[in-house]
């Protein structure tokens, strides 16, 4: 297979352990966890959303969040993210050392009332009073939120793009450092991507953030493939797709991490992912959830063959 290299890199955030995890209603046993993490690793993952900074009375499956992130950090060069609701949540995170906090900002007032219970206005407080513990306490920590609902909701339907930006830039204003955009609800197609993501990058340059797509509707790579084209450079993907909908079969949720990966390799696009490694990283992953299933045309495809990893 012939490849151009010269092509710029990309990083790819894995968001398994946290995004999928939290979707599904068994709990992974803490073991297999770290299990997955490091073979999530091993493939050349450098970024993990390894858990959520939840009361385990709400989230059981996050219950052992802790133990998660202390191993986790013993992986050099691996970035340890985690995702916290509010100031609380944040408090925990920065003190088990996490490297980069996320809060979930919904674009839409529903979505947002019904997911944390706060309006969007109540949100840009949390953000502000987040910042302010980690100015004052880990400076060093990164703070990113994923603007959830960003393409479309399926409380109240259309997100207008105005509304979008203007939430972007007011996270941005309440000191958070990247503000990426999220298609929780799989309504995304390639020229709304565009559109948005262009807006987002020209109002907030190097704060703009990763692209969050679900492939609920099919359209996930193409999703990926048309922010990149606009000059996105992080991508959010979760390993076998997990996190998929239990009521469309054969339809996933978040973009599966093994596809996104061939997909750019295949164009020439470094993801520093060894691909065959990152397919093995599944086995840890169905060790930990024997019931649910997992993802992916290029698993079940198998590598082209003369596939190499650089
Ligand atoms: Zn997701």
């Amino acid at each position: 297979m012939s490849r151009t290299p010269k092509l710029p890199e990309v990083l790819i955030s894995e968001v398994g352990p946290r995004d999928g995890l939290q979707s599904v209603q068994a709990t992974m046993p803490t073991l297999h966890k770290l299990r997955w993490i490091d073979a999530l690793v091993a493939a050349g993952l450098r970024e993990i959303e390894v858990g959520s900074f939840v009361p385990a009375r709400l989230l059981p499956q996050m219950a052992d969040v802790v133990d998660v992130v202390q191993h986790a950090l013993r992986h050099s060069g691996l970035t340890v993210m985690a995702l916290v609701p509010n100031r609380r949540g944040a408090e925990a995170a920065l003190a088990a050392g996490v490297h980069k906090i996320t809060l979930p900002v919904s674009a839409s007032e529903a979505h947002s009332l019904a997911n944390v219970r706060k309006t969007r206005e109540q949100m840009l407080d949390e953000l502000r009073a987040v910042h302010a513990l980690r100015r004052d306490s880990a400076p060093g920590v990164a703070m990113e939120v994923g603007l959830s609902t960003a393409f479309g909701c399926t409380l109240q339907g259309v997100v207008a793009e105005d509304d979008v930006i203007r939430l972007a830039v007011a996270c941005v204003e309440a000191g958070v450092d990247e503000v990426g955009l999220s298609d929780t609800t799989g309504m995304a197609n390639p020229a709304q991507v565009r559109r948005l993501f262009t807006r987002l990058r020209a109002e907030l340059g190097a704060r703009a953030g990763a692209a969050h797509m679900h492939n609920t509707r099919g359209l996930g790579l193409a999703n990926c493939l048309a922010a990149y084209d606009v000059g996105v450079r992080t991508f959010d993907a979760s390993l076998g797709g997990l996190g998929g909908c239990p009521y469309a079969p054969g339809a996933s949720g978040n973009v599966v991490t093994e596809d996104l990966v061939f997909m750019f390799e295949a164009m020439g696009v470094r993801t520093g992912v060894n691909l065959p490694q990152l397919i093995a990283a599944r086995a840890p992953l169905q060790a930990g959830l024997p019931s649910e299933p997992v993802y992916g045309m290029t698993p079940e495809a198998g590598l082209p063959k003369g596939w190499a990893t650089a």
